[in-house]
């Protein structure tokens, strides 16, 4: 059940201009089933930025791990970026994501403020991927500006942190070293927090995670965080060479996630390999569970629906991670919409292009339908009621 959480009224030097609707279980401009209701078809409203390719962490499990590097270009210049962006006629949400966007400070005044800036103006929503282990001062220059802070956490103590967030590093890191880093982020995550930003922890469920996740999730409420995002892991990068886990384990980690959960935070599926289409009622029970509990959603994909990401580097736009689809364009040459209506007409968008209103669910993420339902056609299923 969507429900709006209850408004704070204590507003901070972070919290959003206080005319803008409160971002809620019942407004949440990423989920492409909003823009697919809106227009009755797929629109581009939400523009990732790939801003870095730098971080200070080598997480096992990082999806872009692979690309990840130790200096990097110039960034292309940004009134292009703004010029392209200008033209997106639906525009909703802007992310930025890297590597860590924070790393650099350069990074933080050239890029971040003034994109965030442009997006206050707008009236655009934003949201930065940030693991908020680094100074304060970074995340204090750009809180005022920012909507959404996206952090990951998947660890229960320090240890968990040193083992999946240095196991790639390909040199020892000491504990010592790395358990401040632990320390500062859960103490920036908390300023964050208490100054008014909307902070969101993303957790996932994998072979690590997915018996200890009631603990992880009590760690998040008590940083603050507003939303607890929960995805289970897909094989993409790093992640490749790491144990999987079965939809059984999933599942019984989903239920037991609900079963303790803060009911005050918004609990945020996505990327659920669980269908309204599937004939599983152990599925269909949790399907229906998490569509009647309050403060509960189940997020649409966004990749390639109203999403595109572009590299602030080389200017190439990706439609989605997925490893087999390369860049679909570029903005040096190219408008955002006329990429994204490219992709719209590509086959593998259109074999995951279904939509079924009654279960608000508009298809599966391509990894999630490559991983688990290989020659599925999804355009020929339906919800059962
Ligand atoms: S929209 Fe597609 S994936 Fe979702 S329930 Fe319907 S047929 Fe299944």
């Amino acid at each position: 059940m969507q429900q709006a959480l209850t408004p704070t009224t204590d507003r901070g030097p972070y919290s959003p201009p206080s005319d803008w609707k409160v971002l809620s279980p019942s407004y949440d401009p990423w989920d492409p089933i909003r823009s697919l209701q809106r227009f009755g078809r797929h629109e581009l409203t939400s523009v990732e930025l790939t801003v870095t390719h730098l971080c200070n962490m080598r997480c096992e499990h990082c999806a872009v791990g692979d690309s990840l590097t130790m200096s990097e270009a110039p960034h292309l210049p940004l009134d292009l970026v703004f010029r392209r962006l200008d033209e997106v006629q639906h525009l909703e949400t802007i992310s930025m994501t890297g590597g860590e966007p924070t790393f650099r400070l350069e990074t933080v005044r050239d890029i971040l403020l003034p994109v965030l800036k442009y997006a206050r103006e707008r009236g655009v929503r934003t949201q930065l991927n940030s693991n908020v282990t680094l100074d304060f001062e970074r995340y204090e220059l750009i809180a005022p500006f920012l909507d959404v802070m996206h952090i990951s956490f998947n660890y229960t103590q320090a240890e968990d942190f040193h083992q999946v967030g240095f196991a790639r590093t390909g040199r020892s890191v000491r504990l010592e070293t790395t358990s401040k880093l632990y320390e500062r982020m859960i103490d920036n995550a908390r300023r964050l927090a208490a100054g008014g930003l909307f902070v969101s922890a993303e957790s996932m469920i994998n072979y690590r995670t997915h018996d200890k996740i009631a603990d992880i999730h009590r760690l998040i409420a008590e940083m603050g965080c507003v939303r607890h995002e929960v995805h289970p892991m897909y094989p993409s990068s790093f992640a490749s060479g790491l144990p999987s886990i079965t939809r059984e384990q999933m599942l019984a980690a989903v239920n037991a996630l609900l079963d303790v959960r803060h009911p005050d935070i918004w609990m945020l599926f996505g990327t659920l390999p669980f269908y309204a289409c599937n004939d599983n009622a152990e599925e269909g029970r949790l399907l229906r569970r998490l569509k009647e509990e309050a403060n509960v959603t189940v997020r649409n994909d966004p990749d390639g629906r109203n999403r595109v990401n572009v590299n602030l580097f080389s200017g190439d736009v990706y439609v989605t991670d997925f490893a087999a689809i390369p860049p679909f364009g570029n903005i040096r040459g190219e408008k955002l919409d006329d990429v994204f209506a490219k992709w719209q007409e590509h086959p593998m968008q259109q074999a995951i292009n279904c939509h079924c209103p009654t279960a608000s669910c508009c298809g599966p993420n391509l990894l999630v339908s490559d991983m688990y339902y290989r020659g599925v056609d999804f355009t020929k299923r339906q919800a059962f009621p």
